[in-house]
């Protein structure tokens, strides 16, 4: 066990040490143990283990490695319990497969990343749970939404790729009301800069591919909530469903914790950079970027982030010619559908994320044929903004 109360640590002593596991041989980085089974004492300790009994029985239930990683992500998030999962949308699965059942329906924002929307819109309903869509800028739409009861709330704030809020300590209370289970995909905000357990929400779901890991690495992800809710819920689905996270990716992204506050200091200053840039470009038609007081929902966002991300949506007058031309001028910013890298990504969401999605559906979600999501990484600022400057020149 790590010494000391690790709840008390702050956010960077957790990053570095929470949840540390060592061996009897004392090493300094976190072991790799890659294994898939474990073996037992005696047939008893093994009837014990499957029993309940502390302890490993096989990896896709549990593994050192991971529980490491679980236990320091639980850390940092305030949440009683996690289980870490092999990519994002296993951990958007899980969270909801794992609680609901034919005749539920769950209530979500509208707008979110592509493969939310398929979960919700396609495999649901061919259980017999039905999925409800709404502004989620708009509370009445909430209260309306859920005025019927729900067995869950889905949302993402800020949400992929418009960046637009969800004010969810509103929804929680509206959800709470009509005894819906809050889950909130926080990708965007990332655990440093939104915590949503402390809004409200019950359940928060990761891609550990983006910030976690932040160097393109590996795939990852995590569902986090209270201990009944992980226990009684979440871990029999995912044990016997086997969404589970491989011990070596979990290594990974346990070195892409350690230095995950210094990485989003830098994407923050570096994104401050490039969205203030970009606000005042004459051939930019809007910036949407939680940070910038032009951004619809500035204030909902000083009251519920700390941080504001380091994705920034814009639009280019001409739709998707002049986007691609654009894109395709980019010398050093590559063109990538990954986002929370060390590299700055960009990509176009109405062709690439968000292209399954129709026309007039994109329209409305505020998606736009000129519109593209730029993830700024920790290159040089300026460098990113001469880059930005020769494209769109
Ligand atoms: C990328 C992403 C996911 C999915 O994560 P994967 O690790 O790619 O499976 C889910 N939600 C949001 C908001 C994302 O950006």
């Amino acid at each position: 066990m790590g010494k000391g109360d690790e709840t008390g640590w702050r956010a960077a002593t957790k990053l570095v040490r929470g949840g540390l596991t060592r061996s009897e041989h004392g090493e300094t980085a976190e072991a790799l143990y890659l294994t898939s089974g474990y073996v037992y004492d005696d047939a008893a300790t093994a009837e014990a283990r499957f029993k309940g009994a502390d302890g490993y029985i096989y990896s896709r239930y549990g593994n050192p490695t991971v529980a490491i990683f679980e236990r320091r992500l639980a850390l940092l998030e305030g949440a009683e319990a996690c289980f870490a999962t092999a990519s994002g949308m296993a951990a958007v699965n899980a969270a909801l497969m794992c609680q609901l059942r034919a005749g539920d329906r769950v209530v979500a924002a509208r707008v979110m990343f592509g493969s939310c929307n398929y979960i919700l819109t396609e495999i649901l309903p061919r259980f017999g749970i039905a999925t409800t869509l709404v502004d989620g800028r708009d509370l009445e739409a909430w209260k309306t939404a859920l005025a019927g009861g729900a067995r869950c709330v889905f949302l993402e704030s800020p949400a992929n790729p418009t960046t637009e809020l969800v004010d969810i300590r509103a929804v929680c209370e509206l959800a709470h009301g009509a005894g819906a289970c809050v889950i909130v995909d926080n990708v965007f905000a990332t655990a440093i800069w939104q915590k949503p357990i402390q809004l409200g929400a019950d359940v928060v779901v990761y891609s550990a591919t983006k910030h976690i890991d932040g160097q393109g690495r590996c795939l990852g992800g995590a569902v986090l909530g209270t201990a009944a809710f992980v226990k009684d819920q979440l871990v029999p689905y995912c044990r016997h469903t086997g969404p589970a996270l491989s011990p070596f990716n979990a290594w990974v992204l346990l070195k892409g914790l350690e230095t995950l506050d210094l990485r989003l200091a830098r994407h923050r200053e570096n994104t401050e950079k490039v969205a203030s840039f970009l606000a005042v470009h004459p051939k930019v038609e809007r910036v949407l970027y939680p940070g910038l007081q032009c951004h619809p929902q500035h204030a909902l966002a000083r009251t519920q982030m700390s941080g504001y991300g380091s994705i920034v949506a814009f639009d280019l007058p001409g739709g998707k010619p002049r986007a691609f031309a654009f894109v395709d001028k980019l010398r050093l910013i590559d063109i990538s559908n990954n986002l929370g890298d060390t590299k700055s990504l960009i990509t176009h969401p109405a062709t690439t994320t968000h292209q399954r999605l129709k026309p007039e559906e994109r329209a409305e979600l505020g998606i736009g044929e000129g519109l593209v999501r730029l993830s700024v990484g920790l290159e040089d600022a300026d460098d990113l903004i001469e880059d930005l400057g020769q494209a769109l020149g």
